[in-house]
C-alpha cells in the first residue's frame, strides 16, 4: 500500500503530548517577544529574553548551535526573508520583524514563527502580514488525514498568488519531531513529483515565506541571512501542527 512508507513518521499520543510541550513554549516566546518589541529595542535584546525564558521553563532553544548558528531565534526585518542573526540592529518604526523560533523539551521539539509590525506600519506591509497569516492557516486546514502533502502546498501558494504576492520557493517546511527537521518536506508551492501523502498522527511545521515583490532570495556574507534579491519585504508565518482525521491540531499555541 502507497502509505505503508509513511508509517515511521505517525506519532504516539505520547510523542504529541510532548510535542505539545515544546510547541506551548515556542509560542509563549513569541507572544512575549511580540509584546516587548518596538521601536528602539534591538533584535539582540529579544534573543536575550527568548533564550531566558527558554531556559527558565525548562526547555532548550534548538537553533542555537545548529550547524552553528549563534542565537536562539532568528530575527529577520525587512527584506531579510529568514535566518536572521539577532544582534545590534535597532529595530525602528514602520519595520517588520520576522521571529523564528525553536524549543526541544524531554527529546521532541517545537518550531514556529510570525511576523510582527514595528510601530506603525504601511498598508501594504501590513497586507503581507495578512496574506502570510491567511496562507498558513489555509495549508493547515488541508493538514487532514488522506490529503496529499500537495493540497498543504496548493492551499498556501494559492492565497498568496491571488494576492500578488510571491512565494519563496528556496525553502520548505518539515515533519517535526525528534528531529527539527524530519520527513517530508512541505513546500509552499505545488511540485509536479509530490505523491507525499498524509496520516493522522504526523506533526508538521508548516511556515510559508512571502515577498511582496519576485520570489528570488540570496544568502548575506554572513552565512546565515537569507534576503531578497530586489530588496522588497518578506514576512514569515510559522505553526507546528498534527494532522488528524478532520481538522488538524496546532501545538505552537499558548
Ligand atoms: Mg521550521
Amino acid at each position: 500500500m502507497s502509505e505503508t512508507r509513511d508509517t515511521g513518521r505517525i506519532k504516539t499520543d505520547r510523542e504529541i503530548e510532548l510535542m505539545g510541550n515544546s510547541s506551548r513554549m515556542v509560542a509563549e516566546t513569541l507572544k512575549i517577544l511580540g509584546d516587548l518589541l518596538g521601536p528602539g529595542k534591538t533584535t539582540g535584546e529579544l534573543d536575550r529574553v527568548a533564550e531566558d525564558f527558554i531556559r527558565s521553563s525548562g526547555g532548550v532553544p534548538s537553533f542555537k548551535g545548529y550547524r552553528g548558528f549563534p542565537a536562539s531565534i532568528c530575527a529577520s526585518v525587512n527584506s531579510e526573508v529568514v535566518h536572521g542573526i539577532p544582534g545590534s540592529r535597532v529595530l525602528e518604526n514602520g519595520d517588520i520583524i520576522s521571529i523564528d523560533v525553536g524549543v526541544v523539551k524531554d527529546g521532541y521539539h517545537g518550531d514556529g514563527a510570525a511576523t510582527f509590525p514595528v510601530g506603525e506600519i504601511s498598508g501594504q506591509a501590513m497586507e503581507l502580514l495578512e496574506t502570510t497569516r491567511d496562507a498558513l492557516g489555509a495549508g493547515i486546514g488541508e493538514a487532514v488525514h488522506g490529503n496529499m502533502v500537495r493540497d498543504i502546498s496548493a492551499a498556501v501558494q494559492k492565497v498568496i498568488e491571488d494576492r500578488g504576492f510571491s512565494v519563496v520557493t528556496d525553502y520548505t517546511g518539515h515533519g517535526i519531531g525528534k528531529n527539527m527537521h524530519e520527513d517530508p518536506q512541505i513546500p509552499n508551492f505545488v511540485t509536479n513529483g509530490d505523491k507525499s501523502m498524509l496520516a493522522s498522527g504526523m506533526a508538521l511545521a508548516i511556515e510559508p515565506m512571502v515577498n511582496i515583490g519576485g520570489s528570488e532570495v540570496k544568502t548575506k556574507a554572513d552565512g546565515w541571512t537569507v534576503i531578497t534579491k530586489d530588496g522588497s519585504l518578506s514576512a514569515h508565518f510559522e505553526h507546528t501542527v498534527v494532522v488528524r482525521d478532520d481538522k488538524a491540531g496546532i501545538l505552537t499555541k499558548v
